[in-house]
């Protein structure tokens, strides 16, 4: 437990003080709660609201690692983690109890034509394991250029769930419904977390707040709200589609219950979260003209959440200036997709360890 030895620098009696504190409780604060604990720390999750009800309830669970799509400087990251998800996802189910719908039917991409003429190598018929109309026969147009991505998929909402449940099992403490509202420091370095309600002390913290990250001081981390409406539908039949669609407007991710999620949009509109009918058809109409049989799939739901970007559109992951201050934020579209993979590098750093990828891409320093 190298990194966990309790130093004497907090230590006063009676006061509870906690290895690690983590502020926000979506899937990368979950994750590495979990991954902490593991390790021997003591870790206490401090949530504004519930946890995992923000963009990790909002998200749609494409595992998403292929080069046309992940940026250059994600793509080990990405790909690493991607490969973490079955035993990852295995854990949890074990752990938790819960099932968090894993699918590994794969992706057929519709790309958009400037890819089709700029890279024609990736819409080689011969990527695809049959003819689109045996794939998915309920596919309106199967003879568009299509390639296909072994990629998998998972219910966000499930995946949070079961992490809830495991790192409470592991005894992770957490406290929900007052937001941090700052990091505490003294002699230089972190030492806490001041709420509305009360101050925790900890040797380590971890902003994990997703696109509120930038809001709590000292540091103005540059993170932004993306928002993404989306809807699920039931589909008349639960086999109607195996694989994870995507085209250029629209993306479908069939569950294995029978729900199909239809997203998304990405907008720059602040911290709003609602939904607008007018966007909800549109994507309703895009999904209809993909696959006419969802003509008479029933809406169940909509929903609007707020990825946390970032001026570069990649993570913001290590120490910041303040020793002790860390931050795991700034996922953007692939939250989910990266959750293990950030668990295990940040574990590294809070440790003192060297993690197994070089994080300078994502060093908070890049934005001070
Ligand atoms: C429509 C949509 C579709 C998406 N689809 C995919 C996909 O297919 N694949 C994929 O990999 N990713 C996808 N994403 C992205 C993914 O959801 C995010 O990158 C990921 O959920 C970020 O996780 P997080 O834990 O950083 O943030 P969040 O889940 O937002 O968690 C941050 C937490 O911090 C809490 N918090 C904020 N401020 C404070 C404070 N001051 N004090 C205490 N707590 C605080 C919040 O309440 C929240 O619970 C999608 C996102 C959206 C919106």
């Amino acid at each position: 437990m190298q990194g966990f030895l309790r130093s004497n620098l907090f230590y006063n009696a009676g006061v509870k003080t906690w290895d690690v504190i983590i502020i926000g409780g979506g899937i990368i604060g979950l994750s590495l709660a979990i991954a902490l604990r593991k390790r021997g720390a003591t870790v206490l999750v401090v949530e504004r609201g519930e946890p995992g009800r923000e963009a990790s309830d909002a998200a749609g669970g494409m595992l998403v690692d292929c080069p046309l799509e992940t940026p250059p400087a994600l793509q080990p990251l990405a790909t690493s983690s991607a490969r973490m998800y079955p035993e990852f996802t295995h854990e949890l189910e074990v752990e938790s109890g819960m099932k968090v719908d894993l699918r590994d039917q794969g992706t057929i991409v519709f790309p958009p034509p400037e890819h089709v003429h700029e890279r024609p190598g990736f819409t080689l018929s011969g990527l695809l394991p049959a003819p689109v109309a045996e794939l998915e026969p309920a596919l309106a147009d199967s003879r568009r250029p299509a390639f296909y991505l072994k990629e998998r998929s998972v219910d966000p909402r499930a995946l949070t769930a079961a992490a809830l449940k495991t790192a409470k099992n592991r005894g992770v403490d957490f406290s929900s419904g007052d937001p941090a509202t700052a990091v505490n420091r003294s002699e230089g370095r972190a030492t806490g977390v001041t709420t509305t309600k009360t101050s925790f002390r900890a040797h380590k913290v971890v902003n994990c707040a997703g696109a509120w990250s930038g809001q709590i001081p000292p540091h103005a981390f540059p993170t932004r709200p993306v928002k993404g409406q989306m809807l699920c539908l039931a589909m008349p039949s639960r086999s109607l589609l195996k694989h994870v669609i995507r085209s250029a407007d629209v993306y479908l991710i069939p569950r294995s219950d029978g729900r199909l999620l239809v997203g998304a949009t990405v907008e720059e509109a602040g911290f709003d979260k609602h939904t607008v009918p007018a966007t909800i058809q549109r994507l309703y109409r895009a999904a209809i003209a993909l696959v006419p049989q969802l003509a008479s799939a029933r809406i169940l739901e909509d929903w609007a959440g707020l990825r946390p970007g970032t001026p570069d559109a990649l993570p913001i992951l290590g120490e910041t200036a303040i020793p002790g201050y860390y931050v795991a934020t700034g996922h953007f579209r692939d939250g989910i997709l990266l959750a293990p993979i950030t668990a295990g590098v940040m574990t590294a750093v809070i440790e003192g360890r060297t993690p197994e990828h070089d994080l300078t891409p994502f060093s908070p320093a890049r934005f001070q």
